[in-house]
């Protein structure tokens, strides 16, 4: 069955395109071209079998701004949301990222980057539902988050419980990117959420231990001004 998405956006243009791109790949997509529009869309289909699998969100819209929409919905479901904008900047991006959007793509976009976020997305929350992700692996690192173990070409790699914890967070959201925020409540709780150097201490010691080249991160990917990502 088709994966259902929502595309909230009030450019006529974008909104053919996108829709248009996005059937191609397989989606079934229902547009909407205001806040209130959009908001009536989603009660009537999340309340329903036929409920939406993805909401794609403009930020200017003619009554309102996208940005109520996301908290609403948020509050009440837990689809994946993608913010789609023409403005940038990153503190509206890491509150955005705070508040439950699961991205963020700054308009003009490649249609390409568009459907792989959707993808990293759903792939999230689809196995979120069922199970968060307990594994990673990359190159000769493997990482079991149920067993506790951490392996470097099959040696066990030592890590502090801080250092799990931290890697832990990040796996569980492999491919997404992790607010500093986000990580400083989770792994050393809501009081350090000012504590960013906790993080960067942290992480520098992360790569040194697992990355093979400590300076040239492959893995632990540092999203500037916003967060932290485990590529995938
Ligand atoms: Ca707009």
């Amino acid at each position: 069955m088709a994966l259902k998405v929502l595309l909230v956006e009030d450019d006529r243009e974008l909104r053919q395109t996108l829709k248009e791109a996005l059937k191609v790949e397989g989606y079934e997509v229902i547009t909407s071209a205001s806040s209130a529009d959009a908001a009536a869309v989603i009660r009537h289909r999340m309340g329903s079998d036929d409920h939406l699998d993805l909401l794609i969100l403009d930020l200017g819209l003619p009554d309102g701004d996208g940005s109520d929409l996301l908290r609403a919905v948020r509050g009440q479901f837990n689809i994946p949301i993608l913010i789609i904008s023409a403005r940038y900047d990153d503190e509206n991006k890491v509150r955005l990222l705070d508040e439950g959007a699961d991205d963020y793509l700054v308009k003009p976009f490649h249609i390409g980057e568009l459907l792989a976020r959707m993808r990293v997305a759903l792939r999230h929350r689809g196995t979120a539902i069922m199970a968060p992700q307990k594994q990673y692996a990359r190159g000769t690192l493997h990482v079991d988050l149920g067993k506790h173990a951490v392996t470097q070409a099959g040696e066990p790699v030592h890590l502090t419980p801080t250092e799990f914890k931290l890697l832990a967070r990040l796996v569980r959201q492999t491919g997404q990117v992790v607010t500093h925020r986000q990580l400083l409540v989770d792994v050393w709780g809501p009081d350090f959420v000012e504590h960013t150097h906790y993080l960067r201490l942290y992480m520098a010691q992360l790569r040194a231990k697992l990355e093979p080249n400590p300076t040239e991160p492959v893995m632990l990917l540092t999203e500037p001004g916003v967060g932290y990502c485990l590529a995938e």
